[in-house]
């Protein structure tokens, strides 16, 4: 099939492709990929503010970050770790349990070559019911509709390790569904479950919804199971939401939690991880204001705070030359 009629209007394409590829855009420019989360958590827009920060110098660098929107951390590892994302964002017990291999990596194996870029913000294990559900504890989701998180996301790695800590299995709940981030807003919005659980830095758009649109509660996690799990493994510690972030919670509530932390695998070249931590650091203030969760962060706790795996080491020469370590 002849798609050009004439040979000058084939030429002419021709020379516009070669010229195209010869451009320094099309011949410098490396994509590389953030996996994220669900479009109302915070991961998906951290993922977006450390893209914009690295696309903006673009022209410069010839790196392209793109975002994208994911089932969660576990997910992330295990994607990471078959080469077809370069960066996830990751809870930091899943990290620590992706870099030992244990609970979800425990079939695959120990993934020796996670690497470490940074930390992120923090993540309280946020438990939310519906005002008419008669829950005041975690305790309470005993008989519950109670939605457990998809697969893949990290919301779900550690509600099962709380439910492994005090021997329940998901027949305590009336009903258990695996919706993801988001669609489980509406799925309490509309009275088809009573609970939600997500790992997930505060504020952020999933838990304002459901408290906004639908008067929704934060429930308080604390007991022995909790406190024995926060002083056996070192990325769990005890966190408080403050009251008022969130409309009709009033109350601090009490629970355990993790930190974000930014991942990637060793075989990921030195320069990409190097630009990247650059553009987020020497743009730091800015990167601050893309979302209310990183307003506390601090550049010198994150290069080690909540990390398991060793740093890329590309990350490690920044840090190292901008005598950060
Ligand atoms: N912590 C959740 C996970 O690992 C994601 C939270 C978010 O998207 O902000 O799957």
């Amino acid at each position: 099939m002849h798609v050009f009629k004439n040979k000058k209007l084939y030429r002419a394409a021709i020379v516009s492709v070669i010229g195209f590829m010869c451009t320094p855009a099309f011949s410098q420019q490396q994509f590389f990929s953030i996996g994220t989360g669900s479009l109302t958590g915070v991961y998906y827009p951290a993922g977006g503010a450390i893209c914009r920060l690295v696309n903006k110098e673009r022209k410069e660098h010839g790196f392209r970050c793109a975002v994208e929107s994911t089932s969660g951390s576990v997910y992330n590892v295990n994607t990471i770790r078959e080469g077809d994302l370069d960066f996830g964002i990751v809870q930091s017990d899943v990290q620590y349990n992706a870099y030992t291999g244990v609970a979800d990596f425990e079939q695959e194996g120990a993934f020796e070559n996670i690497r470490s870029v940074f930390s992120m913000h923090s993540e309280p294990f946020t438990v939310v019911a519906r005002a008419d559900a008669d829950i005041e504890t975690f305790d309470d989701l005993k008989g519950k509709r109670v939605n457990i998180g998809n697969q893949g996301s990290g919301q779900r790695a550690t509600l099962e390790v709380l439910m492994n800590a005090k021997a329940w299995t998901t027949d305590k709940f009336s009903i258990s569904t695996e919706l993801n981030g988001s669609d489980q807003v509406q799925a309490l919005c509309d009275d088809n479950i009573d609970v939600i659980v997500y790992v997930v830095g505060h504020p952020s758009a999933a838990i304002q919804e459901v408290t906004t649109s639908c008067n929704a509660k934060l429930v308080e996690v604390s007991g022995d199971e909790v406190e024995t799990l926060i002083e056996e493994n070192p990325y769990y510690r005890s966190v408080t939401i403050p009251g008022e972030m969130y409309k009709g919670n009033d109350k601090d509530i009490e629970t355990f939690g993790v930190s974000a932390t930014l991942v990637t695998s060793a075989d990921v070249p030195d320069n990409i991880v190097y630009q990247l931590v650059k553009s987020v650091f020497e743009n730091f203030e800015e990167f601050k204001q893309l979302h209310p969760a990183f307003s506390n962060l601090k550049q010198e706790d994150m290069m080690h705070k909540a990390l398991s795996a060793p740093l890329h080491k590309g990350a490690e020469k920044y840090y190292k030359e901008k005598g950060l370590m």
